[in-house]
């Protein structure tokens, strides 16, 4: 932009006004400044412009149960010189410009109404994008699994709506003139998606609300036993002679959540006893997060236990550090055996069929088998029901991974197995009948309905809901000044067609990357890996640094779509350390 503004007769930028805080709208806010153009951003979001260090340094990278858009933060802080205070004017040469609250996309998004050549003008960063649309969906979620964000947007929508604004300028998107029209329709189309999401919140309402300590464990079936009132239920299945599988052993209770999610163990002393437990052989988690494989490195050490995990997640339980995701465990977890898609695994005389099942998360499994003559279905947290809703999943949270059909298929899958009794990560078990799966698949079909008529590109729906089209492995890495890191960057292409994409690493001052930009042609549905070597100043200072990668993909600039922490650490430090610690 700044190269073009000689063309326009733009001889000085005297401010620039943010709507809120991501990168591909600030990443040059430092350039422009260096301009001498001042800068103007919400005061809601002021921090994240001009205090990246401290944001960055306390940022949590295990047990993160943040749902929103916080991680497309600047990499480096950039002076503000105006905090814009929500209905304050900014007056600029004689032009006022009315600062309205428009949380949705992030939290403290603003929009600037003013009125320009007698057009009353609103520029809505990106609250719409195209007349019922917007640029991408997985930033609309707040707190972990809520429909907070579309509410919130449905809200500020709607209040536009009803303002004198005749055209719109979004941050991405043509203008738009019919603005009530186009404010409307979205609002129509984000209340569809918030009536959908609504089902989810009915969903958190849980039949059990445990105790610490009086948790009774209940016996399901004769060789099935559980205690659905721990964090995560654990599922116990006891052979005759004692020998046991574990199915998912998370945290205590839901008041260790506020101890940061600390492992302590529980369940089996009183189980051991009742179920005639005399070894635990094998814990096979649902899933990935803490909450449900918090205790596999305690039976590993204390019980000897096998930890059996699904090829989806065996690398992410494994290098925990290397991945950007929410509720990761902190503590590494070496897979015993990796079990595969369509594998089948015995324990005892028992056998089970093990399928990838996405929903909840991308990297998560699905085990089905017959134990005393009932088809049980050990399925986590893709199908929770809450005491006031129906069979839902904990879906959808973007930041989990999920494709459009995701929630859909996962359910399908299972569904080919006649499940009689779900063994379900929060919500005890359930007799499931078929009636109850399809008015599942309903709900999961009307969501992808609304997700698709939300987004500016239905053809990249997939796009639009994925928080990491591009991303840094690994996400997180200790080095010392002076010396080398290889970092790959992945880009996934979501279209039906190869894309050509070219990444460029952003690093602090005085650091070298070989090469400095990377392209590839990525075919329809894969992810591409592009490696860099990154070198540190040799003067680099202690402490954490953020190095992004800036992406254009199908010719389009997406900016700084991933980014990487690299904790900088003196040279004797990272000899007794290694390269990670934990
Ligand atoms: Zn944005
Ligand atoms: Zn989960
Ligand atoms: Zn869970």
């Amino acid at each position: 932009m700044l190269e073009h503004l000689e063309e326009l007769g733009v001889r000085q930028v005297d401010w620039v006004l943010h709507t809120h805080h991501h990168r591909d709208q600030a990443q040059g806010a430092g350039r422009l400044a260096t301009h001498g153009a001042r800068i103007g951003v919400p005061e809601r979001e002021s921090a994240l412009f001009a205090q990246t260090d401290a944001f960055w340094r306390l940022r949590k990278r295990f047990d993160d149960y943040d749902g929103s858009s916080l991680w497309n933060t600047l990499a480096r802080p950039v002076p503000v010189d105006r905090e814009l205070r929500d209905h304050a004017t900014f007056t600029w040469r004689g032009h006022e410009l009315l600062v309205q609250p428009t949380p949705g996309h992030t939290k403290g998004s603003v929009s600037f109404l003013t009125t320009v050549d007698g057009l009353a003008c609103a520029f809505t960063g990106d609250v719409i994008a195209a007349p019922g649309r917007v640029e991408s969906i997985h930033e609309l979620q707040w707190q972990y699994g809520m429909p907070d964000a579309v509410g919130a947007a449905l809200h500020t929508v709607t209040l536009l709506a009803g303002m004198p604004i005749e055209r719109l300028l979004p941050s991405h998107g043509a203008p738009m003139d019919d603005a009530p029209a186009a404010l409307r329709a979205l609002a129509g189309n984000l209340r569809a998606l918030y009536g959908l999401l609504g089902e989810m919140r009915a969903n958190r309402v849980w039949t059990t609300w445990p105790h610490s300590v009086d948790q009774p464990k209940s016996h399901v079936l004769p060789h099935l036993w559980a205690n659905t009132h721990a964090l995560s239920n654990t599922w116990a299945l006891v052979a005759d002679d004692g020998r046991t599988l574990l199915l998912d052993y998370g945290f205590p209770s839901w008041d260790h959540v506020f101890a940061d999610l600390r492992f302590v163990e529980h369940t089996l002393d009183e189980l051991i006893p009742l179920a005639g437990i005399t070894s635990i052989d094998a814990i096979i988690p649902s899933h990935y997060h803490d909450d449900h494989l918090a205790g596999v490195p305690f039976l590993q050490a204390r019980h000897g236990t096998q930890a059996w995990i699904h090829a989806s997640f065996a690398d992410i339980v494994a290098r925990p550090d290397d991945w950007k995701l929410p509720c990761l465990l902190p503590t590494p977890i070496h897979a015993d055996r990796v079990l595969e898609d369509g594998e089948r695994v015995r324990f005892g005389d028992w056998s089970f069929d093990v399928f990838h099942m996405p929903g909840h998360t991308w990297y998560a499994l699905g085990l089905v088998g017959e134990v005393d003559g009932t088809r049980i279905a050990f399925t986590g947290d893709n199908l929770l029901a809450g005491a006031l809703s129906p069979l839902r999943a904990a879906a959808p949270i973007y930041r989990n991974r999920m494709r459009l059909d995701s929630i859909r298929v996962g359910v399908e899958r299972l569904m080919a197995h006649e499940p009689e009794l779900l063994l379900t990560g929060h919500t005890g078990a359930i007799a499931v009948s078929r009636p109850m799966l399809d008015d599942f698949i309903t709900w999961a079909r009307r969501l992808e309905l609304a997700f698709t008529r939300l987004v500016a590109v239905p053809e990249l729906i997939d796009e639009a809901l994925d928080a990491d089209l591009a991303w840094i492995r690994p996400y997180r890495l200790t080095a010392a000044p002076g010396t080398e890191a290889e970092l790959v960057v992945g880009v996934t292409n979501h279209a039906l067609a190869p894309a050509e994409a070219s990444v460029t690493l952003d690093l602090p001052d005085g650091w070298m990357a070989d090469p400095r930009t990377a392209a590839a042609e990525i075919a329809a549905g894969a992810t591409a890996e592009l490696r860099f070597r990154v070198r540190l100043a040799g003067d680099a200072a202690v402490g954490r640094r953020i190095v992004t990668a800036d992406l254009v993909l199908r010719g389009r600039h997406y900016g700084q779509r991933a980014e990487a922490m690299v904790d900088v650490v003196a040279a004797t430090q990272a000899r007794e350390t290694g390269q990670r610690d934990v």
